[in-house]
């Protein structure tokens, strides 16, 4: 499958490489090893409009179709892949509430979203466990006009700087089955009975905050519930169709920094009188990196393309992220071996890919998790009488 991007799609490519190279790179890494929130670079992110990224073009934003959003993706992760964190659950909240948001909610906070006035993270995750999304405890009792929630979300991006988090919560607790008793309310981080109650400290990813939210007898709105109650899994498995790709073009970016860095590093490199690339142990594996580049942006592309048209892909987007980022944990890895003792110190940021590569297999639902979607996708369309 050869594809070809349009028009668009090789502007925004450009553009954000350009970015890239003048305003993320050079300071990269003086934020990763201070792990420093990087304001001036999401300050200049927002200029160029990029927390609007698929929010239509009515309300501001750039109406990224999901192709667009992997070329996007994967040139801000070459550069740093903590910025896409940046933007992944802010703009997954923000699809959300344009799918299934009603008009007053997409009239007010569409534009906000878009401007990054309003930024999100997203609660799905609690500390009892991840993976069992419809088993989340957080719950949400109708009070008059408001719900009262009580609750821990675990591990939250974007905890310490979001204004707003899309919060999964439990409705209705007599539900026949759990699933369905499970919608999405947006907090706003001011409110009475909310707080980020710990900062979590991580192996990579850094620059961006990870934390626990807690909620206590919080009493949000009930105008921001978004779509109908108990519809919010559902919701869900339909944003993270697009989170998964997202996730899987994050492997992109970071795969082909791995790559291009241990490429330009294997011809000047000497060993036994030639540069190291004409050893038949380094070729293998660079050919092994790119020839698994090649396969992962394939999968990719074929499950972005199949969301563009309408087409349910959670098996294709699963694929993608699965064998995307064990493909770029892999490269990660070999790219250190080619660099030698070089790849294992702070100085160079080859280090920093192979912290942050292990994230991809773990986040967005673990690559088991993605195993066991594809397998049950799988007897669903091959069902034997
Ligand atoms: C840096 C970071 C940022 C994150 N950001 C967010 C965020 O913004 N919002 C959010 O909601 N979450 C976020 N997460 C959470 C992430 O999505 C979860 O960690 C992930 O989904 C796994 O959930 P868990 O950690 O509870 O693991 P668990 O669900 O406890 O799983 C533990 C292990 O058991 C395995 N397992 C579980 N169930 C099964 C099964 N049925 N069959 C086989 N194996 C199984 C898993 O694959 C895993 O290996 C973040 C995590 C990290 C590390």
């Amino acid at each position: 499958m050869d594809i070809q991007l349009n028009e668009f799609q090789l502007a925004l490519q450009s553009g954000v490489r350009k970015f890239v190279e003048q305003d993320v790179i050079p300071d990269a890494m003086r934020y990763e090893h201070n792990d420093e929130y990087p304001h001036a670079i999401v300050n200049k992110m927002k200029d160029l409009g990029y927390f609007g990224a698929l929010v239509p073009e009515e309300f501001g934003g750039s109406e990224m179709d999901a192709m667009s959003l992997v070329v996007f993706t994967e040139e801000l992760s070459r550069g740093w892949m903590s910025l896409t964190g940046v933007l992944g659950s802010h703009s997954m909240v923000g699809w959300l509430i344009d799918k299934y948001g009603n008009n007053t909610q997409r009239n007010n906070w569409l534009p906000e979203i878009a401007k990054g006035e309003m930024r999100f993270g997203i609660g799905i995750t609690e500390p009892d466990g991840g993976s069992d999304v419809a088993s989340l405890r957080t719950t949400a009792k109708r009070d008059g006009q408001n719900y009262i929630v009580n609750g821990s979300k675990m591990f939250i991006t974007n905890s310490e700087n979001a204004t707003h988090f899309g919060v999964m919560v439990r409705t209705n607790p007599n539900a026949e089955k759990p699933h369905r008793g499970i919608s999405c309310i947006l907090v706003k981080r001011d409110l009475d009975g909310f707080k980020v109650s710990r900062h979590l400290d991580k192996l990579g990813y850094k620059g961006i905050r990870t934390g626990e939210l807690n909620f206590q007898d919080c009493a949000v709105g009930v105008s921001n519930l978004v779509g109908e109650e108990n519809r919010g899994f559902q919701q869900l498995m339909s944003a993270l169709e697009l989170g998964r790709i997202q996730v899987a073009s994050r492997a992109l970016g970071l795969h082909r920094a791995c790559l291009e860095e241990s490429l330009s590093y294997a011809q000047q490199r000497k060993s036994m009188g030639k540069p190291i690339v004409e050893h038949q142990a380094i070729q293998l594996k660079l050919a092994d990196m790119a020839t698994s580049l090649e396969a992962a942006r394939q999968l990719t592309y074929k499950a972005a393309l199949m969301k563009d048209n309408d087409q349910r892909c959670d098996m294709e987007a699963g694929m993608a992220k699965l064998f995307a980022s064990d493909a770029c944990q892999r490269a990660s890895e070999m790219a250190i071996h080619i660099h030698g003792g070089y790849g294992y110190i702070k100085e160079l940021p080859i280090e920093r890919y192979y912290r942050d590569s292990i994230l991809l297999q773990v986040g967005e639902g673990t690559n088991d998790i993605q195993r066991i979607v594809i397998a049950k996708r799988l007897v669903e369309k091959y069902p034997v009488d």
